[in-house]
């Protein structure tokens, strides 16, 4: 175990931020993730990190928080913890979360309380989620286990047994079960960059996505869109994975085109609770119409966070045949669950498109690409998924036949 530790530390440090020399480290952790964290630290100054500092995160104090203080407490985010993001932007400090969360930890808070602090904290850290969005820093997020998390997933094996296993999933996920497992996520990310590079030249027009779920959707991409995923690079030329495990190909649509109806394949766990059994209608590219069996309230909250939230930000492809899915294991948390999924995502895009990074906000808003304070992943990929390409002479192509790349 103390082993397979190190070397999942190594590999965050080597393949997630690709910490380079003489960097500075900044570390977000939950209490309960310290020993992993020291162990992240002490990866990064192996590889040369000019100074690690740790921010400290307690998910069972932030549920008491959002219980006991009154909203406008809740949402007025001291200026040192604003500060204290801003930070690794201006130092351009590579950054590492490492979550361990109950997904269902804001269960019975109000949901009004939630979406307002929510909101709060995107406007708060705008500069620092602008500064990772684009690339500005290299970031990295990686999971390890939580007894409230391991016991969602298998809730009938001991506490013990629980963890034991979640660990053994997460593993697998990361490739750390492979000896050489730096040189398995090159490989990996070499086979997604490939991917990449047939769905940039092919220049769809039109993505039609259908199932038997009843998703029949039609999404446009914006000129000169790119496909990316597998490993990114920085501004500063830098190959880094900003989620670890990724099996994903994504890009950003126009946010104007959505039309028809998407049916989400999997629960969504969404600010601490869980959505469930739940679907939207899009009409030029926004959200008309919406249902949830569980979490209405939840959904509502994230749909009317601003105007970008009704649009789409991001069109991801997943094979259901990949190794995440293959563990046949829901995850409850969207790190995993989108990686075993192709997924759509509400609210702010990437800018996957040529020469994003000399465009103006006004600029990438008129070609399409959506902004919004949030972010949210939601899985529709289902063994039966088709997803066919239309080029600009009208030209079908099967991108996706029951569930699996055709390429
Ligand atoms: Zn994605
Ligand atoms: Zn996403």
């Amino acid at each position: 175990m103390e082993k397979m530790l190190k070397k999942y530390a190594e590999l965050v440090i080597k393949v997630g931020v690709n910490l380079q020399e003489s960097e500075e480290l900044v570390i977000n952790a939950g209490v309960d993730t310290a020993a992993f964290a020291r162990l992240v630290a002490e990866a990064g100054y192996r590889a040369g990190a000019k100074r690690v500092t740790l921010l400290w995160r307690d998910e069972l104090v932030n549920r008491m928080r959002a219980l006991n203080e009154d909203t406008a407490t809740l949402t007025d985010i001291p200026t040192w913890l604003i500060e204290s993001k801003e930070y690794i932007v201006n130092k351009k400090a590579v950054y590492v979360a490492i979550l361990a969360d109950d997904p269902e930890i804001y269960s019975g808070v109000p949901t009004e309380k939630l979406s307002a602090l929510s909101k709060a904290s995107s406007i708060a850290f705008k500069k620092f989620y602008d500064a990772s969005m684009c690339n500005d820093i290299r970031w990295s997020v990686v999971a390890i286990p939580n007894l409230a998390w391991a016991k969602k997933i298998n809730p009938n094996l001991s506490d013990e047994e629980a963890v034991a296993k979640l660990w053994e999933l997460i593993f697998k996920t990361m490739r750390l079960d492979i000896d050489d497992s730096v040189g398995a996520w090159k490989t990996h990310q070499a086979r997604l960059n490939s991917i990449n590079e047939w769905l940039t030249k092919k220049q769809f027009v039109t993505l039609k996505y259908k199932n038997s779920l009843g998703t029949d959707l039609s999404i446009g991409l914006p000129k000169n869109y790119y496909f990316a995923g597998g490993c990114e690079k920085s501004r500063d030329g830098i190959e880094f994975s900003a989620n670890m495990p990724t099996e994903e190909v994504f890009t950003a649509p126009d946010k104007m085109t959505a039309n028809g109806k998407v049916v989400a394949s999997m629960p969504l766990f969404y600010n601490g609770n869980r959505i469930e059994d739940f679907g939207f209608t899009f009409e030029n590219g926004k959200v008309v119409d919406y249902y949830a069996q569980t979490g209405f309230d939840v959904l509502k909250g994230l749909i009317e966070t601003d105007e970008g939230s009704r649009y789409l930000g991001e069109v991801a492809l997943v094979q259901y045949d990949s190794p995440i899915q293959n563990l046949k294991t829901l995850f409850y948390n969207t790190l995993f669950d989108e990686n075993a999924s192709c997924h759509l995502a509400l609210g702010r895009a990437y800018p996957c498109v040529t020469d994003s990074e000399k465009m103006s906000k006004e600029e990438l808003s008129a070609i399409g690409l959506n902004d919004s304070l949030e972010h949210v992943d939601f899985m529709v990929g289902t063994p039966d998924l088709s997803v066919v390409g239309i080029d600009k002479d009208g030209k079908e192509t099967a991108i996706f036949v029951n569930g699996n790349f055709a390429i």
